[in-house]
């Protein structure tokens, strides 16, 4: 047989043909190297053999035994037979049952010594033990006496397939495997050698040993990751952008009716810096809702079309586009700017216009939906793209809309605010911008917490709010068909129903995740110009929409959502002149729901609230697979591991910056990771 390496099939391990070897590929398991970076899923703790008298009734353990008396095959009825025999250790014995596996017969003899693994259980003083995993003491299978790996599976495999396969990976290519982690990095972080970490995540000596590969690997993978986005950062640095002139932003808040924040001129003002530097601009803007985003936008606009430069402002909805259409027309128009938009729902003459006036450039800034950037859509002088988004884009999204013009300078702007910390490690590639202050005179929207009995009391809240002309959105969760729920929960569409008979004098309407795309504009369009007065929804209600008017927020099952999500959401209201109001219904009385829904009560400052969501819960929202773009982790919880990935990120720059394109020969292997993660996430930014 030839020598194998990590590159080789997985075929080529032994009891692996063609049907394993596919079921594995389900698995993403195809060269050996993959196959010893699977790793287990979890252990099981067969480490200590357990004298059988202390073995509690139902208790699954290892015990070492010698083999009482000769395995006999009874014959139950037909086609059903047994194995029977007893095992004994010093300690007391036991009944062993092999169900329809004969050959068990063959195998133990009386007096054998044999290890076995399974659940106890005890008849009156008697101890059996069924269909349990042997093996002779002192083999090599490895099964009792250990921790034992559990993997994924997939159709076709079973645990000890796996097991063996990867025993024999391991054994044909551990000398082989690539060193990612650099000698110092590895010194300086106590952490193992690649080779001791495969083999003790997949089979452990002991907890300590796993422990070790466990700490190693988790590094190893944020530390590749957090290289990958400073690799990203830098070739975009190098990347020439459209180099702007300088003008002073003065000229254009002055003619606000109101001036800028502070945050705001310096989220400007950065922006305008990266658009002199000649490099592309690819800047975060993050603030909360309402803290004025679309101003900081609007005087990135007004720079561009003053160099001779044409703006597109990308928003998630049609609904979102009309607004910022709205808006930033009547904030731009009066200086002379000429804004058009190109939306799904234009004629496709509207259309073909605008498509004409991009290319001849004759507009100075294009506010629309993706609709942007179809391909039969192209820009003379595109200077800057300004996309509004609830998430964050993906990598290769941006890419595309920079693929648009030559380098247009890129703002993405986002209003969901997390920690710093994490928001170093999740837009390790882009610059960011963030405004922590509110513009002066926001009110804060009072919040509570209720349950069900206050729901008259709510009810007579709502018929009182109405009666004074203000409108009220009531959200529901999203209820996954198929869902089995422990707790009633209240869909948009029943308490609609439910709504419109407790209140015959008031117009409620209903937006949900399953209607199309262009009745949720309609219904929507409806309550923003206030022809309806309750809006039940899920949370498919636009993240962005501007209804002045709206000054309740009513939150039904409130434990469902994440604090980030409730936040979200409560900026819906007091957007306007008007005293605002959050109600959180929630029947729960975990303690855990408790405390998140009055961190609501007690705060307005979402970044607090991100905080609070992240020590409460963990980062896993903010991690969430859609939200961010990165690609999928193996060992590490991009969520539990925070702590570790700020040491990733710290060694990572350290190593960046004595080699910053990991050329030198003994970063080799780390380029070699850092660029298949740019393949593998290729795929899966989307
Ligand atoms: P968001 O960051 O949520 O997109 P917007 O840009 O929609 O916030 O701004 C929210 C509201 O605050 C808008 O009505 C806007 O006109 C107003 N606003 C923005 N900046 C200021 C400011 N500096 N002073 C007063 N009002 C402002
Ligand atoms: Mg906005």
């Amino acid at each position: 047989m030839t020598m194998a390496d990590l590159t080789t099939n997985v075929r080529y391990i032994k009891g692996i043909g063609e049907k394993k070897a596919q079921a594995l590929g389900k698995l993403g398991v195809f060269s050996l190297y993959d196959l010893v970076s699977f790793f287990p899923r979890k252990y099981e703790d067969r480490s200590t053999y357990k004298p059988i008298a202390l073995c509690l009734d139902g208790e699954t353990v290892c015990i070492r035994t010698l083999i009482a008396d000769m395995p006999r095959l009874v014959r139950v009825r037909r086609g059903m037979e047994l194995v029977k025999f007893r095992a004994v250790d010093e300690s007391g014995s036991v009944d062993i049952t092999f169900f329809n596996q004969n050959y068990v017969k063959d195998n133990i003899q009386r007096g054998d010594s044999i290890c076995f693994y399974g659940k106890i259980e005890y008849n009156g003083n008697r101890r059996s033990m069924v269909n349990p995993v042997y093996e002779p003491e002192g083999s090599d299978k490895g099964v009792t006496g250990r921790i034992v790996p559990v993997y994924r599976l997939a159709a076709g495999l079973n645990q000890r397939i796996l097991r063996q396969a990867v025993r024999q990976g391991l054994d044909a290519c551990a000398e082989q495997l690539p060193e990612a982690l650099p000698e110092s990095v590895r010194e300086r972080m106590h952490l193992v050698q690649a080779r001791y970490a495969y083999e003790n995540i997949h089979f452990p000596a002991d907890f300590g040993a796993l422990e070790l590969a466990r700490r190693r690997l988790i590094f190893e993978e944020l530390f590749v990751l957090a290289c990958a986005l400073s690799d990203m950062r830098r070739q975009r640095v190098n990347d020439n952008g459209l180099l702007l002139p300088r003008a002073d932003l003065e000229e254009f808040w002055s003619t606000l009716p109101f001036s800028p924040t502070d945050a705001q001129r310096r989220a400007a003002a950065q922006a305008v810096e990266d658009m002199c530097s000649g490099r592309a601009m690819s800047r975060l803007l993050q603030g909360d809702v309402g803290s004025g985003k679309t101003l900081v936008a609007a005087a990135l606009i007004w720079f561009t079309a003053r160099a001779g430069y044409l703006s597109a402002f990308m928003a998630p909805t049609e609904i979102l586009a009309e607004q910022h259409f709205a808006t930033l027309s009547a904030m731009l128009a009066p200086l002379g700017l000429r804004v058009g938009k190109l939306t799904g729902s234009m004629t496709a003459k509207e259309k073909r216009l605008v498509k004409e006036a991009l290319q001849n450039h004759v507009l100075d800034l294009v506010v629309g939906t993706h609709a942007l950037f179809s391909e039969d859509v192209s820009y003379t002088d595109l200077g800057l793209v300004v996309t509004d988004e609830q998430h964050r884009f993906g990598v290769n999204q941006r890419s595309a809309l920079i693929g648009k013009g030559r380098r247009p300078h890129v703002l993405v702007m986002s209003a969901t605010p997390i920690p710093r910390t994490l928001a170093l490690i999740l837009y390790g590639d882009l610059d960011v911008s963030i405004i922590d202050e509110m513009p002066p005179g926001r009110q804060k929207v009072d919040t509570f917490a209720v349950d069900e009995s206050y729901r008259a009391r709510l009810n007579g809240f709502i018929r009182k709010l109405a009666g004074e002309g203000r409108q009220i959105f009531v959200v529901c969760p999203m209820v996954e068909e198929n869902e089995e729920l422990p707790v009633k929960l209240k869909s948009a569409e029943e308490h609609a129903k439910e709504l419109a008979a407790v209140f015959p004098e008031l117009r409620v309407a209903c937006v949900h995740g399953r209607m199309k795309a262009k009745d949720k504009d309609r219904v929507m369009a409806a309550f923003v110009a206030g022809e309806t007065d309750i809006l039940v929804a899920t949370t498919v209600i636009e993240v962005g929409v501007d209804v002045p008017n709206a000054a309740l927020m009513i939150v039904e099952n409130a434990e469902r959502f994440g604090l980030s999500q409730l936040h979200q959401l409560r900026g819906r209201v007091g957007r306007g002149p008007h005293k605002s109001w959050c109600i959180l219904v929630s029947e729960s009385d975990s303690q855990d729901v408790k405390a998140r829904l009055d961190i609501m009560h007690q705060t307005n400052d979402g970044f607090r609230i991100s905080e609070e969501d992240l020590r409460l819960r963990g980062p896993g929202d903010f991690f969430g697979s859609r939200q961010h773009g990165l690609p999928e982790m193996h060992v590490a919880d991009l969520g539990a591991d925070v702590n570790v990935l700020q040491q990733a990120q710290e060694e990572a720059q350290r190593v960046l910056a004595l080699d910053p394109g990991l050329d030198e020969p003994e970063n080799a292997a780390l380029r070699e990771r850092v660029t298949k993660l740019f393949e593998q996430s290729a795929a899966g930014f989307n």
